[in-house]
């Protein structure tokens, strides 16, 4: 299976998922982790039963797949089923992301380039400009590329037949999705965050790829603090593998990964000092909201994107934070993971919390 791939990185921070490009990636030795089959790939169950099932029929019918759309937030495995769907229905999968298609060319070069049953995976298609959502629509639904020859009224269409193709996006947002194009989709399909026991068994499997002696009390403790994300199971992975071989044996344990991930300020419930800064400022400058999302972005620093896909829905998945109609409210959980006494915790978490004079918590540290 060829990969081809042309994306733009963002900025790494330890709890963070940004991803890297594959071709990169591979120079890193870090494509050896990233599972390379359906069997490989640990949890999304039902997915993965639905993707079987799709997979072989296409197979048999000797047609391409159709389309997918798989959101979700980032880290959990998007790019890696692109691959392992390529790989499993025996064809190569070009990779790009959804701003790299500027320009008609970018689209044509890419839609042209395809062979028959190829996966096309764009990355972040809620950002397609609106001329390549609009060149997609035909390529997706009859295989044909529409060009636009001349101007003004002396303009032209030529149409092009594509072989057939499957086009896999991937979003973070998908509601910021057009329906034309989300309607285009045969497939849409959401990945959850993974359970502790499914991110036990990444960290065991990077382990032993990676060739660490790591047991299983160590792979669970990485596993419990990594958000459900298995791209950041495998970041502290290699941080407690760097603090095991120089404070320790090498040898990775529970006690050893505990301390190590102490040292890194990943608390025990995986958050970071964003997490703990946004509920801080929830707590004690909202009395634990609700807060609108902009009164958020702009008492915290975060820009409202990043606030919304990436640390929100790991801390509404724990039950931290709830979205409410009037805005963002931190749960009678989140008070007390942060260390601020709770009042009547059993009414409605947040509008009921009301912060005393007590001593609080340490502030999440920057
Ligand atoms: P996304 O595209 O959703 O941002 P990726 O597919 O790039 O996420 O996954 C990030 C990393 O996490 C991969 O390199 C891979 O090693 C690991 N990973 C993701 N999902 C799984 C899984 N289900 N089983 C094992 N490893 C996984």
């Amino acid at each position: 299976m060829a990969i081809i791939s042309s994306r733009s990185q963002s900025s790494p921070s330890l709890l963070q998922a940004p991803a890297t490009p594959p071709e990169q990636a591979e120079e890193q030795g870090q494509l050896n982790i990233r599972p390379h089959t359906l069997k490989e790939y640990i949890g999304q169950k039902e997915l993965k039963e639905l993707l079987e099932i799709a997979i072989a029929a296409a197979r048999t019918r000797q047609t391409a797949l159709d389309h997918l759309l798989l959101y979700g937030p980032p880290g959990l495995g998007k790019t890696s089923l692109a691959l392992i769907i390529a790989q499993e229905m025996g064809v190569n999968c070009k990779i790009t992301t959804a701003p790299a298609l500027e320009r008609p060319r970018d689209v044509a070069g890419l839609l042209v380039s395809l062979q028959k049953g190829d996966v096309l995976f764009i990355d972040e298609i809620h950002r397609l400009p609106q001329i390549a959502e609009e060149m997609l629509y035909p390529a997706m639904e009859d295989f044909r590329l529409d060009i636009t020859i001349g101007k003004g009224q002396s303009a032209r269409i030529r149409s092009v037949p594509l072989p057939p193709f499957t086009l896999i996006g991937a979003t973070t947002r998908i509601g910021a999705l057009s329906s034309p194009l989300r309607d285009r989709f045969g497939f849409i399909q959401h990945l959850h965050f993974y359970e502790v026991a499914e991110l036990t068994q990444i960290v065991l499997r990077s382990g032993q790829i990676l060739g660490l002696t790591i047991d299983v009390p160590g792979a669970e403790a990485i596993a419990s603090r990594a958000r459900g994300t298995p791209r950041i199971a495998n970041r502290l992975l290699k941080r407690v593998r760097d603090y095991a071989q120089v404070k320790g044996t090498g040898e990775i344990n529970g006690e050893i990964a505990r301390t190590a991930l102490d040292l890194f300020k990943v608390d025990p419930q995986g958050l970071d000092w964003i997490d703990r800064q946004l509920l801080t400022v929830m707590i004690e400058k909202f009395q634990g909201g609700p807060v609108g999302l902009e009164t958020l972005s702009a008492a915290t620093g975060e820009d409202t994107q990043t606030i919304e896909t990436v640390y929100e829905p790991y801390l509404l998945q724990i039950g931290y934070l709830q979205r409410t109609p009037r805005g963002r409210v931190a749960t009678a959980l989140a008070w007390q993971h942060l260390g601020y006494p709770i009042q009547g915790s059993l009414l409605p978490a947040g509008l009921t919390a009301v912060p005393t004079d007590t001593p609080h918590a340490p502030k999440p540290d920057r």
